[in-house]
């Protein structure tokens, strides 16, 4: 059986889902699935990983919670070569999007980023890669023997139900000693205590057509009658009314909800480039002519500030049924 391995993170606690999503897959194709966690205060997070299908966990407890590439690498490269797996999967988070690069120039091999489906042919892993801002999307395969590092985006596949019988062997992996290169200052948290936007399952999203910084007001508020978390074109990140970890698109996140509403957001190419892998897209704008349209699941024609109300009762009657 060919043996994966897939690096988790985790927060309070718990598993993020794209990991979850990962190992989820990586049971469903009867894989030999080893997991790794790096970070602090892991041990209930490692267990579950167990009832997710992981046969093995590598857990590295820090004395710190915050990123360190160097020490991460290292550690990874132990996980990864004692789990004996040809597969490296990872969700495409911003720490894996560092780690994993530098992960794969250490282990000479092969690493496809941002992808958006993974399948097996004959063992080996083939993913699915959008390009050219999603115009397009290519099937990325690893030839020759080396490792295939696949990072991907979060929401493109099913999490299974956990099965609490099934219980992980949990190998401890001792930190190495702190780099004299480079040392971590502080770690500065976000204010927001929603899901971070590539993990978010729903993204309210608001642009210049909402005229001014208070009426992120407007969103923040049907965002937390919808459990959404509150993304931004680059026009009102630039104009300062959000700070820039709010935007999406090819300079900012790249996000893929089950849900995308964009508000007064026009639908530049440079915008869209962060969105398209959204499963439903609903546009609010004025002008029926947008190009947001083009590419919306549902678009409403109207003006954002005298939609807002009426839509935020209508999805709370909806979601009290
Ligand atoms: P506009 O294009 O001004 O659109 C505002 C929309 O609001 C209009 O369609 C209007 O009809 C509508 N509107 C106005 N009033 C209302 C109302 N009351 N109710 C409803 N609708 C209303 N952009 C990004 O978003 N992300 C990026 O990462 C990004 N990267 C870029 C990188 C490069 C190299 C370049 C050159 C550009 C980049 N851009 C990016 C900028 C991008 O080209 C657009 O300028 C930007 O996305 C426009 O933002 P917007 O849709 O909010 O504003």
């Amino acid at each position: 059986m060919s043996a994966v391995f897939v690096f988790l993170e985790a927060q309070d606690g718990r598993l993020k889902k794209g990991g979850l999503e990962l190992l989820s897959w990586a049971k469903s194709q009867g894989l030999d699935c080893h997991a790794g966690l790096i970070g602090k205060d892991l041990s209930q997070a490692a267990s579950s990983a167990g009832h997710y299908g992981a046969k093995t966990v590598s857990v590295c407890e820090l004395s710190s919670a915050g990123y360190n590439p160097l020490t991460y690498v290292s550690v990874l490269k132990e996980m990864v070569s004692a789990s004996g797996a040809k597969i490296i999967l990872a969700n495409a988070s911003m720490l894996a999007r560092d780690a994993f690069p530098r992960l794969a120039a250490r282990l000479d091999s092969g690493i496809a980023s941002d992808c958006t489906g993974l399948k097996l042919e004959s063992s080996k892993v083939v993913a699915t890669k959008p390009l050219y801002s999603g115009k397009c999307t290519a099937e990325v395969e690893f030839l020759g023997d080396s490792l295939s590092i696949v990072l991907m985006r979060s929401n493109q596949l099913p999490v299974s139900s956990p099965d609490d019988s099934l219980k992980a062997e949990i190998k401890n992996i001792s930190a190495p000693a702190p780099s004299d290169s480079l040392q971590l200052e502080k770690v500065v948290q976000g204010e927001s205590n929603k899901p971070d936007l590539t993990e978010a399952n729903v993204i309210i999203s608001g642009g210049r057509g909402l005229g001014e910084a208070k009426n992120f007001e407007i969103l923040e508020d049907l965002a937390s009658t919808l459990g959404a978390t509150v993304g931004a074109s680059r026009a009102v990140v630039d104009a300062g009314w959000v700070p820039h970890g709010m935007q999406v698109g090819q300079t900012g996140k790249t996000v893929s909800p089950s849900l995308y509403i964009a508000c007064g957001i026009s639908g530049a190419i440079q915008h869209m480039a962060g969105m398209s892998g959204s499963k439903v897209i609903v546009a609010i704008n004025k002008d029926a002519d947008a190009p947001i349209f083009q590419k919306s699941s549902y678009g409403i024609v109207g003006d954002i500030f005298e939609l807002a109300g009426p839509l935020k009762e209508e999805l709370k009657k909806a979601l009290h049924h």
